[in-house]
Order: structure tokens, then C-alpha cells, then sequence
């Protein structure tokens, strides 16, 4: 079946106890069984709840994949892949990333004994230095968030293949409508369902991705053990979301490329970082691995003071000044100070993530009226 087609009806199946054609908001922490272990499937809420199965079969399907596990955020399905680790062990992550997952490996998990190594991922040649005995795991994002570049999945597939390391891809800026990095031959696909599967910035979840049944059972015992799952109206909020993500995207692309080509024309700009620009240093990768290239861009002002910038931050009217993307409606952010906050500056400079960097995730209002919404904000 189509994508489009999987969207709608992948674990819709009519409920077993009335017919209902949505799966219902199975609101239970429990499940009675018959006699000692003679039950439905369904034995306690944390290991196993309906609404979460429906979601789980449907994720699986859009993104290509056999297997889908469903976390109660992003963040936590990010948390159980890097509890596959030891101590000693050793990681390769993109340097320009999700701040949060910048934190989680840095602040958390090298408390654990656990090593990052970070690099710059649109040159493949930089990951072969740093891999020696104790590598288990790739980690990259592609587009990144928030410079919006582009890593070659398949190159970086085959020296995982090559090494035997675990290859995970942060797909939540493509979101599988525009790519599917498990048929470029990574391990495992983490998304922040809060995003774009989600698409209506009224929920927290993520999700996990992948086609091997050991790392599956590996990934769904950490998740069972250390509990972080989502609650089943989060569940139906997913699944509901992801019925219209084909048609969102579509609208999320056209109104992307509308305000990048907008943007670049403005003679108040200095740089406009989006992946469909066929200059972008990644625009041949891009095409190669995605179908189409989202509604996420950033920009910088050629007065990049910091009054300036914080000036047309607050100035516009449809686009709220708020951390997350995806949704339908449109939001502008500055990286800097919120969503990367939480990595050193130094660090953000060198990754090329300046404090005049202005973030925007075009949504799927009419594209005139957020280019309007521009123009009078950046003046
Ligand atoms: C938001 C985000 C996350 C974290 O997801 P949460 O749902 O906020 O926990 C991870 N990766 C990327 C690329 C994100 O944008």
C-alpha cells in the first residue's frame, strides 16, 4: 500500500468489543485475567495497553519498518537506545544536533561511563577516525536541527555495516512522509512524535523504529523496566495526528519553499539555511534521500545584534515565539537562548550555530499571509 493510503488505515482495526472504527482511549492500568496467566495479551499497562499497540502497528507502517515502540517522549525513546550501552563503551553523534539530546548524552550518560564523540556528520570521512574497539553506535539527524544539514544515510549505513555499529537516525525533521532511513540502512529511526507525526502541538511522545526482533525485545525490556511510557490519550493523539501527515507535509513543503525563496530575496538577511535551496552544500544528498524538503528553515539578519534579533523575534503575529515545530501553525524560535541553550556556547559557535540564528517552522496556514507576517517583522 501507498503511503498515503498506510496513514489512514495501518492498526485501524475496528475495536473487537463494539466495532468502533477508532481505536479507543483504553484508560486501564490492569487487565483481568481468567485464571493465573490465562489473559488477552494484555497483563499490566506499563508492559501493554491497546491504544498503544494500534499506534505502535501504525508507526511501524510508515516508516517502513517491522517493529515500532512507543515512548512517552522523544527524549525517553532517545534514553532507552543508549541504555543498549555499557560502561566503556563509545559513541559517534553529529556536532550539530537537538540540544536536548546534546544534554542527555553530555549531562547524563557520560555520568554513566559512557563516550561522545562529536563530529561533524556531512563529511563521512570524519566518523572513520574515531571508531576503534570500543564504538557501538552512530548517532546523527538529518536535516539538522537547527542549520538544516544534510547527512548522507547510506554512506554512513555502510561504514556502520562495514564496522558492525548500531546506526540510529533523529528522523523527526523529515518525519517519514519525506524519508524513511531504514530502507538507506540504518539500525534503528527515533522520532519526537511531539513534532510533525503528532502535528498539532497538543501532545509529547516519541517513537522507535527498526526491523531486528532482538533489538526490539532488547529496546521494549528496557522500556518495560524503566518505565517511561506514554498514557493512552497521548496514543490517540498520535495516531489521530498521523492520519492527515501526508497531506500536512505536502502543505508543510510547498509553504517551506515559498518563505525560503521569500526569505532569500530579503535584502535584510544575510543567510537563509534550507535544504531545497540547489546550492545548499547537502541539495544532491537531499534529493537522493528525501522526497521533499519540510517547512523548517533558519535565518540570520545582516544586523546581527542582539536587540535586532530579539527584535524581530517578538515581532511577529502569526508566527509565536515558542520552542517545538511541526505543528499546523507556524512558529519562529532563537535557538541560541532556547532550544540549544543547553550547549555550551563555544560549542555552538564552532558548530556554526551563531546567537543571531533565527529558527522558523513554516506551518500550513495560507503562505501569503506568513510571508506578510515576515515582511513587516523584519521590516
Ligand atoms: C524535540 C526533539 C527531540 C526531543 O523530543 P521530545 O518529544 O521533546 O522529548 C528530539 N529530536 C529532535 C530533532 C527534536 O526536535
Amino acid at each position: 500500500m501507498k503511503f498515503a493510503t498506510r496513514v489512514i488505515h495501518a492498526g485501524m482495526e475496528p475495536d473487537p468489543s463494539t466495532g468502533a472504527i477508532i481505536p479507543p482511549i483504553y484508560q486501564t492500568s490492569t487487565y483481568v485475567q481468567a485464571a493465573p496467566g490465562q489473559h488477552k495479551g494484555y497483563e499490566y499497562a506499563r508492559s501493554q495497553n491497546p491504544t498503544r499497540t494500534a499506534l505502535e502497528t501504525a508507526l511501524a507502517s510508515i516508516e517502513n519498518a517491522r517493529y515500532a515502540l512507543s515512548f512517552s517522549s522523544g527524549v525517553a525513546a532517545s534514553d532507552a537506545v543508549i541504555r543498549l550501552l555499557v560502561p566503556g563503551d563509545e559513541v559517534i553523534a553529529a556536532s550539530d544536533m537537538y540540544g536536548g539530546t546534546f544534554r542527555l548524552f553530555s549531562k547524563i550518560f557520560e555520568k554513566a561511563g559512557i563516550h561522545f564523540h562529536y563530529v561533524n556528520m556531512q563529511d563521512v570521512n570524519n566518523i572513520r577516525p574515531l571508531i576503534n574497539a570500543k564504538t557501538k553506535l552512530v548517532w546523527t539527524e538529518t536535516p539538522t536541527n537547527p542549520l538544516m544539514n544534510v547527512v548522507d544515510l547510506d554512506a554512513v549505513a555502510s561504514i556502520c555495516k562495514e564496522k558492525k555499529l548500531l546506526f540510529c537516525v533523529d528522523n523527526t525533521f523529515a518525519s517519514p512522509s519525506l524519508q524513511n532511513p531504514l530502507d538507506f540502512g540504518a539500525d534503528i529511526v527515533i522520532h519526537s512524535a511531539t513534532k510533525y507525526l503528532g502535528g498539532h502541538s497538543d501532545v509529547i511522545h516519541g517513537c522507535l523504529m527498526l526491523n531486528d526482533l532482538s533489538l526490539r525485545d532488547q529496546l521494549y525490556f528496557i522500556q518495560k523496566s524503566c518505565g517511561a511510557v506514554p498514557g493512552p490519550q497521548d496514543c490517540f493523539l498520535v495516531l489521530r495526528g498521523i492520519k492527515t501527515l501526508q497531506i500536512r507535509m505536502q502543505r508543510h513543503c510547498e509553504n517551506g519553499e515559498k518563505v525560503a525563496h521569500w526569505l532569500r530575496g530579503n535584502k535584510k538577511l544575510s543567510a537563509v539555511y534550507w535544504c531545497g535551496f540547489e546550492d545548499h552544500p547537502g541539495y544532491a544528498i537531499a534529493k537522493k534521500q528525501m522526497r521533499g524538503f519540510g517547512g523548517m528553515i533558519s535565518f540570520e539578519l545582516k544586523n546581527d545584534s542582539p536587540e535586532e534579533t530579539k527584535r524581530v523575534l517578538s515581532s511577529t503575529r502569526l508566527f509565536s515565539l515558542a520552542e517545538s515545530l511541526g505543528g499546523v501553525e507556524s512558529l519562529i524560535s532563537h535557538p541560541a537562548s532556547m532550544t540549544h541553550a543547553s550547549i555550551p556556547r563555544e560549542e555552538r559557535i564552532k558548530n556554526g550555530l551563531s546567537d543571531a540564528l533565527i529558527r522558523i517552522s513554516v506551518g500550513i496556514e495560507d503562505a501569503d499571509d506568513l510571508i506578510a507576517d515576515l515582511q513587516q517583522a523584519i521590516g
